[in-house]
């Protein structure tokens, strides 16, 4: 929602006073003096609101010329230690610019100016964890706002001839490759973890296996995983993850590998080495494995919790509270109570499947909700006949139950890329394949020696 940017009088506003410390300022008469000074703040320890000079001029920004600002001072005069102090805040949870603007000294009026010569751009909204700069000129009038929203994009507003001008400054992080190698001992969110993945990376890992494999039932000790991924990096640090490039996934003794490719289309998506698609019609185990222990207790592929019907599922033992995801794109024809189900929940795929959840905790659909494969449906829970949190889960083709860990084998199969564009695939993963080969060989010499 827009702020109201409406010239308002410029009477004191509430809000903390903080004393400021507007020196008089020692302008530098060249550009490229003004362009250092511009430099990016990314260091992100400031104290909570407190206004702090930022000299940090490690990188330097490219701007467009700017006019010198008014009665400057040669460059020559110019100390070092007389580089125009910059006004920075951190912006608080429930702060706005107006408040931002009173606590560095400046009125609304002064707000509304840059924040309609800039056509709004950035400056409308302002979020917790940015920062917004101030910067006076020798008559501690506002000259520039530097707003940083993230480590990648700072806009700029300084004060022209007719007006606040804002220039964006957008950084491009570097793709830096990587690879990891993991065995499970326990679960793949521990391995991953051991490794140093993200959490996010190894929920993306899930999920691209999460057609092929049941993360909470198939995972064996000694089970192997090599991933090529991409880190994003900005002056020489880790910003963020890049995307998984390419996956392999060793379960007892069967490989199953996947690549990123971005199609003719322009679509991006992950397939097999023969070019199928990971995407499946149904996730192999619908819950968040990631909350479920994992004991390798022998016992576990049968009912480990008694019901009072014939057992005609797959049982899931997790955590009361464990997200149940929709198994696969479909409508809810039934969400209600019964004594032996619990809180349960039937979905409709297209004519012939029907996927049931049974003893849930909390449902988060109704009936005839539609539900797209992974939407959380209810969490985990023992309600009904049940002796413990779990998740009981059926799947139903043409009416009649079906063992759900066996019957992906009748299941349709995965869309594939066309012929025509095959060739392309293949040449776009030979790499990736052969270094995932390489990976998975060095790893088998490690155990053999
Ligand atoms: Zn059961």
């Amino acid at each position: 929602m827009p702020r109201n940017l409406s010239p308002r009088s410029a009477a004191p506003i509430a809000g903390p006073e903080i004393p400021l410390h507007r020196r008089t300022i020692v302008w530098f008469a060249t550009v490229g003096a003004l362009l250092t000074v511009l430099g990016l703040t990314l260091s992100g320890s400031e104290g909570e609101g407190e206004p702090q000079a930022s000299a940090n001029a490690e990188m330097t920004a490219a701007v467009a010329p700017m006019d010198p600002p008014p009665t400057p001072v040669a460059a020559s005069a110019a100390p070092e230690a007389s580089i125009p102090p910059w006004t920075e805040f951190r912006v608080r949870n429930g702060d706005n610019l107006s408040l931002i603007f009173s606590r560095a000294g400046f009125s609304d009026t002064d707000l509304y100016r840059v924040a309609r010569a800039s056509d709004g751009r950035s400056l409308r909204r302002v979020y917790p964890g940015e920062t917004v700069a101030f910067l006076a000129d020798q008559e501690s009038k506002l000259f520039a706002v530097r707003h940083v929203q993230s480590p990648l994009l700072t806009t700029l507003y300084t004060r022209e001839s007719d007006g606040f001008v804002a220039t964006d400054q957008v950084r491009e992080p570097e793709r830096s490759a990587r690879n990891v190698s993991m065995t499970i001992d326990s679960s793949l969110f521990l391995a991953g973890t051991a490794a140093g993945l993200s959490d996010a990376m190894i929920m993306e890992l899930a999920g691209i296996f999460g057609g092929v494999i049941d993360f909470v039932l198939d995972p064996r000790q000694g089970d192997t995983i090599h991933v090529l991924y991409e880190e994003l990096m900005l002056d020489g640090k880790r910003l963020d993850d890049g995307p998984i490039l390419a996956a392999s996934f060793t379960n007892r003794g069967e490989t199953f590998e996947a690549y990123r490719y971005t199609d003719l289309e322009g679509d991006t998506s992950y397939y097999n080495e023969k070019g199928v698609s990971m995407r499946k019609a149904f996730l192999r185990a619908p819950l968040d494995f990631t909350r479920v222990s994992s004991n390798f207790n022998p016992n576990r592929l049968h009912p480990i919790y008694k019901t009072q019907r014939p057992h005609r599922g797959t049982d899931y033992a997790a955590p009361r509270g464990t997200p149940v995801y929709a198994a696969g794109d479909g409508r809810v024809i039934e969400a209600g109570y019964t004594r032996p189900n619990g809180r349960y929940v039937f979905i409709q795929h297209g004519e012939q499947f029907e996927t049931h959840y049974l003893h849930l905790h909390k449902l988060k659909v109704k009936k005839r909700d539609r539900v797209k494969q992974g939407a959380v449906i209810g969490t985990v829970g023992s309600t009904g006949a049940a002796t413990g949190p779990h998740l009981h889960y059926e799947f139903l083709v043409n009416g009649v139950h079906r063992n759900p860990r066996t019957v992906y084998k009748i299941l349709p199969k995965a869309r594939s890329l066309p012929k025509n564009e095959l060739p392309r695939y293949l040449a776009a993963i030979q790499q990736p394949t052969q270094q995932l080969a390489s990976l998975r060989n060095a790893q088998q010499l490690a155990v053999a020696e």
